[in-house]
């Protein structure tokens, strides 16, 4: 991935409206040649949006959008063909997979052997069998249809791929078999992708980088680990799981928080901090475990356990603090000594495993 100078797509205050309302408020943007960049954002944020500009399937009201060199805002998608989006629900069902992965190189005029002699590469890339051209789409099932969209995608040989919630229909072990496979295919093409999802969890999977949107902005945009390890705000910090936000303020020699005192002798989370700034101390359930007598953490806090959900080989516990906060603690599944709901327990976590958000 060549993360040179010049972006592949970049937008510059981008605003879009409808009537009075203003879905779109100076979005500026870089998407870099090559890279697999996840848009995720609340219903209603504005992704749809906002690829509708990045395509050509919609003008902005301001701002600029460049292809490269070419400014390209008021090119319509028909006259953009280096970015496609991908549509499964657009494949011809009669047709053939070898007549559905050749259309775009029929509507270009090339002849019928080098037609077919790219369908068996597509073929090939999306891991088909040879057998799989001469398929009716109708006798597919949808992973199979999934890739043969794919790629007939790619046959447009597009220099940006977009794709806007592909997987939301699908069930879990097909959307989990597909999120791996986009992946791989995303580094064999070289190609860059750039998808809108609700679900974190394919967001996390499969990106290199993560935007975040937020009522027609964006809120943060970083690796993914950046953005689900050092938030900027709360509301990235809840977007991206759960998680245990406690209010603190910085005092002489660490952060206080309601019950919790926390010693950081100049170094770690709020380090910079100014005495009495306020913030918000983040740590992600994963990182909370549970205590036995003696044990030692950087921060601790007691209470009763209050709930256990199972989340797959992991379980997620509530425990509740005499306040009345909760503290989400997420551990494997213990076997045999894990404490019974209803018990008192101690939790911790260190301060190595927090990350301060300078807003409250
Ligand atoms: P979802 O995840 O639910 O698909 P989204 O983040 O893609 O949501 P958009 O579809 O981009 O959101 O919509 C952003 C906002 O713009 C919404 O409040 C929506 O109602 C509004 N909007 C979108 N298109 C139009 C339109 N053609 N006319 C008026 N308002 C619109």
């Amino acid at each position: 991935m060549s993360h040179d100078h010049h972006p592949i797509m970049r937008l510059a205050g981008v605003y879009k409206r409808f009537g009075d309302f203003t879905a779109l408020h100076s979005v500026d943007l870089d998407v870099h040649e090559g890279e697999f960049l996840t848009i995720v954002g609340p219903s209603g944020s504005g992704k749809t949006t906002l690829i509708r500009l990045m395509v050509g399937m919609d003008e902005p009201t301001d701002g600029t959008i460049w292809l490269r060199s070419a400014r390209i805002d008021q090119v319509p998608a028909n006259k953009r063909p280096t970015c496609m989006v991908f549509q499964s629900l657009a494949l011809f069902p009669h047709r053939s997979v070898g007549q559905n992965i050749e259309f775009p190189l029929k509507i270009r005029g090339v002849n019928q052997g080098d037609r077919k002699t790219r369908a068996l590469e597509l073929l090939s890339l999306l891991r088909l069998s040879e057998h799989y051209y001469h398929k009716r789409i109708g006798q597919c099932s949808g992973g199979e249809r999934q890739r043969v969209a794919l790629a007939r995608a790619l046959a447009f040989d597009p220099e940006i791929l977009f794709f806007d919630e592909p997987l939301s229909a699908l069930d879990y072990r097909l959307r989990k078999t597909l999120e791996r496979e986009l992946k791989d295919l995303h580094a064999r093409t070289g190609k860059t992708f750039v998808y809108i999802t609700h679900s974190l969890e394919e967001a996390m999977v499969m990106s290199d980088r993560i935007a975040i949107m937020r009522e027609g902005r964006f809120e943060q945009i970083g690796p993914a680990e950046e953005i689900y390890a050092k938030p900027i705000s709360r509301f990235v910090a809840e977007f991206m799981g759960e998680v245990n936000l406690f209010p603190v303020v910085k005092a002489a020699d660490g952060l206080e928080g309601q019950g919790l005192a926390i010693k950081t002798n100049g170094h770690g989370a709020g380090a910079d901090m100014q005495p009495g700034a306020r913030g918000t101390l983040m740590v992600r359930p994963e990182a909370v475990r549970f205590l036995s007598v003696g044990e030692a953490a950087d921060i601790t806090v007691s209470g009763r356990l209050h709930s256990e959900y199972r989340l797959g080989s992991r379980n997620q516990y509530e425990v509740a603090l005499a306040d009345g906060r909760h503290v989400a603690v997420e551990a494997l599944r213990q076997t045999g000594h894990a404490p019974p709901p209803g018990a008192e327990v101690t939790v911790g976590w260190d301060l190595a495993h927090c990350h301060l958000i300078a807003e409250t």
